[in-house]
């Protein structure tokens, strides 16, 4: 049984409320706002009819009482012809109105119901909206703290890396002892990676906080050449085909020159040298593609997702570098609307393909 409190002055009224849930609720009568008030403050109610012409209040400020203190659905009793104030009420948050007749009692059991569910579906989406505002705060705090962890570590350790290299450098210059130069270049080894790895998690997290990028016409095939000529000292002794079948025209940020830089490096690092490896750039329908293969050790099925998160590498043994390389490069070809996988190469080794938007100047 529901728990039903009915707020009306005329006694038959109440009566007849009652005979027509009979079975359904249990209706408790408050003859004025003050009784409702104390039973309101005592006892547990579902719902709460409420008679519009009640003595000596007024309807709507009781309403609105009701809905912010207690958060009860209310179904707002009217006189014949009181359409217009059970509007009103409505508008402001009544769940329903009904008209004081024989009649529309005997359908009162339909409109509580009806009410009722409503009020379900209110409180729930209520509920969501409160937890979604939480979850968005907690998320922007911590999104604070990481912009905040990450700018430390960029000014407080990329100087001092920064410095230790400078040092590195200068005793090298001056020491001729094979033995010390060799660990000499150990340490410089080392400070790399350290410095690469801030380098990479402030790019991430800068390219993390960017919605939008500014874009215009680039060719693909003119940045691929920007690329080779950067790395022309580390393609030494490996054989670079690139195979044009388009220009590769799209609408983008010369920041895809990131996705194949880091594209070029990894296929450089996980592939022996003198095997070689291929770059092909051609149009499908609304998009360019770009592919790079290489005959290097391959990546397992398990890890052709993965491997686009930070951090994620599936030969710990061999770390090579950041680990942060394929989530930039995945978040850059995001910003443009494309695509990035990778697929077995045949016999061996990996190709990785960026689908990108030609668009339209
Ligand atoms: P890393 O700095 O470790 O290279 P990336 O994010 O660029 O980080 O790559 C993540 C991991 O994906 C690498 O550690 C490596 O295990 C794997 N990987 C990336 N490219 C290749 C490739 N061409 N061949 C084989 N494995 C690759």
């Amino acid at each position: 049984m529901i728990g039903v409190l009915y707020i009306e002055d005329n006694e038959d009224d109440i009566l007849l409320v009652k005979m027509s849930l009979k079975g359904y609720g249990e209706v408790t009568g408050a003859r004025s706002w003050n009784e409702a008030k104390e039973l309101l403050e005592t006892r547990k109610f579902d719902i709460v009819l409420l008679d519009y012409n009640l003595r000596g209040e007024d309807g709507l400020e009781v309403l609105n009482e009701i809905l912010s203190r207690y958060r009860l659905p209310v179904i707002m009793v009217t006189g014949q012809g009181d359409e217009e104030t059970a509007t009103r009420a409505m508008k402001l948050g009544a769940a329903d109105y009904i008209v004081k007749s024989v009649s529309s009692f005997s359908k009162i059991r339909k409109v509580i119901e009806d009410a009722l569910e409503k009020h379900r579906l209110e409180e729930e989406k209520r509920r969501l909206e409160e937890e979604i505002r939480r979850t968005n705060l907690e998320l922007e705090k911590s999104n604070k703290f990481k912009d905040l962890l990450i700018d430390i570590l960029h000014h407080d350790l990329m100087n001092p890396a920064g410095l230790a290299m400078s040092f590195v450098e200068l005793i090298e210059t001056s020491c001729e002892d094979e033995e010390t130069l060799e660990y000499l270049e150990i340490v410089k080894r080392n400070l790399n990676k350290i410095i690469c790895l801030i380098e990479d998690v402030k790019e991430l997290s800068k390219l993390e906080n960017i919605k939008t990028l500014e874009k215009c016409e680039i060719k693909l095939t003119e940045l691929w050449e920007k690329v080779l000529d950067e790395y022309s000292s580390l393609l030494t002794g490996r054989e670079v085909k690139f195979i044009r079948d388009s220009e590769g025209c799209i609408i983008g940020n010369e920041i895809v020159k990131e996705v194949f830089s880091n594209l070029l490096s990894n296929a450089l690092k996980y592939s022996p040298d003198g095997t070689p490896i291929i770059i092909r750039v051609w149009d499908e329908g609304d998009y360019s593609i770009t592919s790079i293969a290489d005959l290097g050790e391959g990546i397992p099925d398990e890890y052709k997702q993965s491997i686009f998160n930070r951090f994620t590498r599936f030969d710990k043994a061999g770390v090579k570098g950041t680990g942060i390389g394929l989530a930039i490069v995945k978040r850059i070809v995001e910003l443009h609307n494309g695509e990035v996988w990778v697929e077995d190469n045949s016999p061996r080794g990996s190709v990785f393909y960026v689908k990108l938007p030609k668009g339209h100047a």
